[in-house]
């Protein structure tokens, strides 16, 4: 067993021990907070939050789904109904099983650069110790943007499975098509356009709603 997979074991192992606590460090933990009362709020959870690099470890989440582009999904609606672009991101091992879930917190953050997949290669690089995740792969339910896919390629993911294609702000297909350049040492590779429309949907509606 590898470093990596000894790491992966031990935080499949720790599911029940972060549930119990009641709460998920990756992806739903301003869900978490948006439930609590207003009064149980306190700057020290504050500042947790704002923390972009805090380890966060990966956990299970029973009533979230275990297919990693389905949890993708629920991470965008959850980013949706917290105000954010409804973009949902997960990190998973070889064997499909997630290891990291996040949604867009861009908002909630103040950090342009907290979209969901920098979330999810920051999670699972922190809590495996590495800075590679070489028998990882990456969903997401939009094609990822210029600095998104530059960070996939820096994590050496293997694969990146993406929803929607971007023809405004993607860098895969579209754009600067980061992995298309000599200067790319590593070209995950791609699958486009799982589940798109369910995604462009999403997204519609939601820019929509804004107007
Ligand atoms: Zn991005």
């Amino acid at each position: 067993m590898t470093r990596f997979e000894t790491r992966v074991d031990w935080l499949l192992n720790s599911y029940p021990l972060l549930t119990l606590e009641g709460r998920c460090p990756v992806g739903c933990y301003f869900r978490a907070a948006l439930d609590r009362p207003a009064e149980a709020d306190n700057s020290a959870a504050m500042t947790n939050d704002h923390d972009t690099t805090k380890p966060r470890p990966p956990c299970g989440r029973p009533d979230m789904p275990s297919d990693p582009m389905e949890r993708a999904f629920a991470e965008a609606e959850a980013a949706c109904a917290r105000g954010e672009v409804p973009v949902g991101a997960v990190i998973a091992d070889g064997a499909g099983r997630v290891l990291a879930a996040a949604g867009n917190e861009v908002e909630q953050r103040n950090d342009p650069t907290a979209h969901a997949e920098m979330l999810v290669l920051r999670a699972t690089t922190a809590a495996a110790g590495a800075t590679r995740l070489e028998d990882c792969d990456l969903y997401v339910t939009l094609e990822p943007c210029p600095m998104c896919a530059a960070a996939a390629s820096l994590a050496r993911v293997r694969r990146i499975i993406y929803g929607a294609y971007d023809p405004k702000s993607g860098g895969v297909d579209h754009g600067p098509r980061v992995f298309a350049h000599a200067t790319c040492h590593h070209k995950p590779d791609v699958v486009a356009g799982v589940q798109a429309a369910r995604s462009e949907k999403m997204l519609k509606d939601f820019f929509a709603a804004r107007r």
